[in-house]
C-alpha cells in the first residue's frame, strides 16, 4: 500500500485527501492519501521520509520550501520556483508544479484563447502567467499596488494599477485575488470591473467553493464563468498521473476525482 499525502499549513480545509482517494479506491489502486499540518517549511523533506511516503502535494505556504526540498525539479516548476506535488522516485524527490497546467486544462473548454487580463499579482498570478506567456497568450495584469508588478513586466506582461489602468478587449479575465474569498468584495472597485466585464468572452475566479461577488457580478451580465473548482480538479488529475505513475486513465481519473466535489 503506498501513502500519500498533503501538507500545508492550515490543511484541514483540503479537498486533496477526498479527491485521491476517491480515485485510489474506485480504480482499486492500493494507496491511500492523508494530510499533514506542516508548521515549518523546512521541516518537510525529513517528514516525508519519516512518513514513509511516495507522494505529496504541497500547499500554502509551502510551496517554495518545497522548490528547496527535492533533488530534483522538473518542467514548469524549474522555471516558477514553485513545487505544488513530490514523487519519490527510487529515494529522490522529483518537483512537479501541477497548477498553471491544471488551469489550462480547466480553461481547455473555452476553445482559443489569445488575450488575458490577470486581476492580482500574487502566487497564483506569477504561476499563471508564466503559463499563458509561455503558450503564446497576451496577458495584462491588473492590481491594486504597484509593488508586486515588477516580476510581470519582466515576464512580458502589459502591467497597470487601478490608477493607471487602460482597457482592452479579453477573451478571458481571471480573478486571482483574495477578494471575495472571506469577505463580500470585488477584485477591484465596482466602475473598473464593470468595463472589464464589458469587453470579455469569458471569465474564471481562483476562489472554489463559493460564488464571489466578481462571479455574481460576472453571470448578472450572462458572461460564461467557472470558478476555482475545475482548476483545483486539473492540479489533482496532474498531480494524480504523476503519483500512480501513468498506470491509470485520466478520463477515470478525471470522473472519480470529479464525484468527491459531491461528497
Ligand atoms: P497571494 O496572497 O499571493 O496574492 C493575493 C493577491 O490578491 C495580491 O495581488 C493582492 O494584492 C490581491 N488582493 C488581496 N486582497 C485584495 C483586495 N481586497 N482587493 C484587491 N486585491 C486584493 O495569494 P495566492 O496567489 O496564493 O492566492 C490567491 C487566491 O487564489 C486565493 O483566494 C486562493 O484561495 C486561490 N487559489 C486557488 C487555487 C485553486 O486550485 N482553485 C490554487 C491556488 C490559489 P496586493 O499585491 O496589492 O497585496
Amino acid at each position: 500500500m503506498k501513502l500519500f499525502a498533503i501538507f500545508g499549513d492550515p490543511v484541514a480545509h483540503s479537498r486533496s485527501p477526498l479527491m485521491h482517494n476517491s480515485v485510489f479506491k474506485n480504480l482499486n489502486y492500493k494507496a491511500c492519501y492523508t494530510r499533514v499540518h506542516l508548521k515549518d517549511g523546512s521541516k518537510l523533506r525529513e517528514t516525508f521520509f519519516a512518513l514513509g511516503l511516495s507522494g505529496a502535494n504541497v500547499t500554502v505556504p509551502h510551496k517554495e520550501s518545497a522548490y528547496e526540498a527535492c533533488d530534483e525539479v522538473r518542467g514548469f516548476a524549474k522555471k516558477v520556483g514553485v513545487v505544488n506535488t513530490i514523487v519519490n522516485e527510487n529515494g529522490r524527490l522529483i518537483g512537479y508544479n501541477t497548477d498553471a497546467d491544471g488551469f489550462m486544462f480547466a480553461i481547455k473548454e473555452f476553445g482559443d484563447i489569445k488575450n488575458i487580463l490577470v486581476l492580482g499579482a500574487g502566487g497564483t498570478a506569477k504561476a499563471l502567467c508564466a503559463r499563458f506567456i509561455d503558450a503564446g497568450i497576451k496577458v495584462s495584469v491588473l492590481n491594486r499596488s504597484q509593488n508586486r508588478l515588477a516580476y510581470f513586466k519582466e515576464l512580458g506582461c502589459e502591467c497597470f494599477t487601478w490608477d493607471d489602468f487602460k482597457i482592452g478587449k479579453y477573451d478571458l479575465v481571471v480573478n486571482t485575488t483574495s477578494a471575495g474569498l472571506k469577505e463580500e468584495i470585488l477584485p477591484c472597485p465596482l466602475e473598473l470591473i464593470e468595463k472589464i466585464l464589458d469587453n470579455t468572452s469569458f471569465v474564471a475566479d481562483a476562489i472554489y467553493g463559493k460564488v464571489t461577488p466578481f462571479l455574481k457580478l460576472s453571470k448578472s451580465k450572462n458572461i460564461i464563468c467557472k470558478d476555482g473548482a475545475d482548476m483545483l480538479l486539473g492540479q489533482g488529475v496532474l498531480a494524480n498521473e504523476l503519483f500512480v505513475n501513468y498506470e491509470l486513465k485520466t478520463l477515470d481519473i478525471k470522473n472519480y476525482m470529479s464525484k468527491s466535489f459531491e461528497l
